[in-house]
């Protein structure tokens, strides 16, 4: 039986029931239910969630308006918590060990971990219509017998989730996991995406579309970087204040403006900027930051989740003319082996997280935290666990 700080954990191999916010349907408010959680298989590990945060992932897939719909689920991503047992073969977490789950895995085996510049685990990556663990097509989720599907491997809107070994990485104990949840998603993929994707040269001009938690952590990223100008893009003005905390020196709404976005930009910019970030889900977004870029260097960065049917259409001379698309998931980090570096520079005070958390709400208030995103107030709500 394992036991963690002298307690023994009277739980393991065995099912646990415990709360969870489900999602009966597209759309629909989160129900909170009792549900039963079965103990880790082989390579998985059960976990006590303490806080997780929303994504704007979790409400798209949760809309399923351009996404195929997976339902009864339970939704959720970026978190941290405490591993409570693992299954067979987990060698390297033990019960008590505080971890951060990440929707896109690292097997460490595979042609892409084994690669410098690739974090797309052939085994792990994300998968957002899979809602079930990998090794046997199950849910280790039910109500009454019913399963109850898993989003991108992680389901942390509940009190005990069950994650493969890939997807969890441990981290310091000292970092607190009320601040650090946030570096399971949102804050590292939009670091990442800039510093290792963008990778903005000193003193360049850099265009963040879209700033929510993504597009401000992209434009920390630039700060760090040092570009001397960063400019945000974003439909809601109300952002506008927030983003210079973030380093946004400048700002540009489309609405306000009859010409495209891309010509604003240029015009700001002596032909266009050196690096723009998308971090919206929006085509026309991704399209527009593409365009924006200058001829000759400029690479653009596309970071937002697009829906199903999404085309991305631009003429071709636009690459000929030398600008560069990439994309990433997860800022390029490979989550194992790079976020605990990402959680040190939180714990030695390079990064700043408290400014993300603009609010706090308890498990049973998890749908005020969706309505937050829906009027697009604030940047992060955390959800605690336990209250
Ligand atoms: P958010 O809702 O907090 O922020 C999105 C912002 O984009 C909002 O401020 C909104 O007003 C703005 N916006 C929407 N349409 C726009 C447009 N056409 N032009 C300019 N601004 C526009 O969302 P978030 O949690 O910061 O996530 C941002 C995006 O990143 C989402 O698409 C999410 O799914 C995606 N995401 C991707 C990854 C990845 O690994 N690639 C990881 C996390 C999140
Ligand atoms: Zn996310």
């Amino acid at each position: 039986m394992a036991s963690t700080a002298g307690k023994v954990i009277k739980t393991v191999g065995k099912v646990i029931k415990c709360k969870a916010a489900v999602a009966w349907e597209a759309g629909k408010p989160l129900v909170i239910e009792e549900v039963e959680v079965a103990p880790p298989q082989a390579m998985e590990v059960r976990i006590k969630i303490l806080y997780t945060a929303l994504c704007h992932t979790d409400v798209f897939f949760w809309e399923a308006k351009g996404q195929n719909p997976v339902f009864p689920r339970i939704f959720g991503h970026e978190a941290g918590g405490i591993v409570e047992s693992v299954g067979e073969g987990v060698t390297e977490l033990a019960p008590g060990d505080h971890v951060l789950p990440v929707f896109t895995g690292e097997c460490k085996e595979c042609i892409h971990c084994k690669s410098k510049e690739s974090n797309m685990c052939d085994l792990l990556r994300i998968n957002t219509d899979r809602g079930v663990m990998i090794s046997d097509g199950q849910s280790r989720f039910s109500i009454n017998g019913k399963p109850i599907f898993h989003f991108v491997g992680t389901s942390t809107f509940s009190e005990y989730t069950v994650i493969h070994v890939g997807c969890i990485v441990k981290i310091s104990p000292e970092a607190p996991l009320d601040k650090v949840c946030i570096l399971s998603c949102g804050v590292s993929t939009g670091l990442g995406a800039t510093l290792n994707v963008a990778k903005p040269p000193k003193g360049s001009s850099v265009a963040i579309f879209g700033l929510g938690a993504v597009g401000l952590a992209a434009a920390e990223g630039a700060r760090l970087a040092g570009a001397s100008r960063i400019i945000g893009v974003d439909l809601n003005p109300n952002r506008f204040e927030l983003a210079r905390k973030f380093g946004c020196t400048e700002f540009v709404n489309p609405k306000d403006h009859t010409k495209p976005v891309q010509e604003v930009l240029a015009e700001m910019t002596n032909g266009g900027v050196d690096r723009s970030l998308e971090c919206t889900g929006n085509i026309n977004a991704m399209i527009q930051a593409f365009e924006c870029v200058h001829d000759g260097w400029g690479v653009a960065v596309l970071v937002g989740v697009p829906s199903k049917d999404a085309e991305f259409k631009t003429h071709p001379m636009n690459f000929l003319n030398e600008r560069t698309l990439k994309g990433t998931f997860f800022g390029n980090y490979k989550p194992r082996t790079d976020l605990p570096s990402v959680v040190e520079k939180y714990m030695t005070g390079e990064l700043e997280l408290e400014k993300f958390i603009t609010h706090s709400v308890s498990f049973s208030e998890i749908n005020t935290a969706f309505d937050l995103m829906h009027k697009g107030e604030g940047i992060r709500c955390i959800i605690r666990m336990d209250g």
